[in-house]
């Protein structure tokens, strides 16, 4: 089977040489166990910190990446799974391994296309929902930022957003995906960081009642641009701070410590895995949102298992629009 095992821990931002593909044999079924044929892979930000080492589990060197993925079962000797079982778990990148079942999570193949798992219906939409529902507490007729907010996270919590009656703003890297917000997604109003040339003004002029709520995915001076419009009482989710996730060093700077006290503001980060426990319910809720066409989705699909390193340094770039998935 091909493997991609990581060469080199990236220093900035990553390079497809710190990557490699290798050929390993794929091990005879024991009893008790199964194998997998991977389909969708989903790379994603957090993997950063494991490459070079700043996050646990620490991704050893020359040996495979993992992360979510999407599997079929195309041989088992387990009694819990069946050959065409579709399968779902933090797995390595391989396009065969073999596992003796813990940890998989069954899909079912009637419902949402299978892709759907690692986005909407996967741990991004999860990330929208129940974070910006619990800190964020969006009431109607408030106003949300959002930044990344064309990306897997960004797009779903906007239109959470909106389905719950507020206004909402995204800030992003393109003028293409300033019109996808706008015209598929249904945000009121989007920002182009890159080519604005003053950001807080243009988060001024977008959001004449100031900013309730900001839902950050990025960091850095885009949300220093957001804090200069926060509204009293605002509520900041902090999802991510992809801006900073190929540093060297953490940048900690208090500098927005007397806005906190004056504005009586909230910052709330949070790891979704805390919320394990709510995930089914939230899930229904996404479903039917779905389902009833409140919600909608967009992914990045490349082709082929060789473009796992492309894809996931293409998040540091703005390659994606929703969420960025490989399919073997
Ligand atoms: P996205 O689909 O949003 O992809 C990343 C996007 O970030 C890119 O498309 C790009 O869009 C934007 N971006 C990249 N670099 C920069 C930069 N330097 N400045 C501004 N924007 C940048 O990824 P996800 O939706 O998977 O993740 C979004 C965030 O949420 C990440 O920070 C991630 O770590 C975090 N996250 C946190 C979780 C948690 O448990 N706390 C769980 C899941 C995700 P553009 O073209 O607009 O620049």
């Amino acid at each position: 089977t091909r493997v991609i095992n990581l060469k080199n821990r990236p220093v900035g931002l990553p390079d497809t040489k710190d990557f490699e593909e290798v050929q390993e044999n794929v091990p005879e079924l024991l009893e008790g166990q199964i194998l997998l044929q991977s389909i969708y892979i989903s790379v994603d930000p957090y993997l950063r910190g494991r490459m070079s080492g700043t996050k646990e589990p620490i991704f050893k060197l020359n040996a495979p990446v993992s992360s979510k993925l999407i599997a079929r079962i195309i041989q088992s000797r387990h009694k819990n799974f069946k050959t065409g079982d579709i399968v779902s778990h933090y797995l390595d990148w391989k396009e065969y391994q073999v596992s003796d079942g813990t940890g998989l999570k069954k899909i079912d193949q009637d419902g949402a296309p299978l892709s759907a798992n690692l986005g909407v219906l996967g741990i991004t939409g999860l990330s929208a929902y129940l974070p910006l529902t619990t800190f964020g507490k969006p009431q109607p007729g408030e106003t949300i930022v959002i930044s990344a907010a064309a990306g897997a996270v960004g797009s779903i919590a906007g239109q959470i957003g909106k389905i719950l009656g507020c206004k909402v703003v995204g800030i992003v890297g393109s003028d293409q995906k300033v019109t996808l917000l706008k015209e598929k997604f249904g945000f009121d109003a989007a920002i182009n960081y890159q080519t604005e040339k003053d950001l807080g003004a243009a988060i001024a002029a977008h959001c004449p009642s100031g900013v309730d709520i900001y839902f950050d995915n990025v960091g850095g001076g885009i949300s220093d641009a957001v804090f200069a419009n926060i509204n009293t009482y605002g509520r900041v989710v902090v999802c991510g701070s992809i801006s900073n996730y190929n540093d060297t060093e953490i940048a900690l700077s208090p500098s927005i410590l007397p806005i906190v006290v004056y504005k009586f503001l909230s910052i709330h980060g949070f790891l979704i895995a805390d919320f394990a426990a709510q995930f089914d319910q939230a899930l229904i809720q996404l479903s039917t949102w779905l389902q009833q066409g409140k919600l909608k989705y967009t992914e990045t699909i490349l082709e082929g298992f060789d473009k796992l390193p492309k894809a996931f340094i293409g998040l540091f770039n703005g390659l994606n629009e929703g969420k960025m998935i490989v399919k073997v």
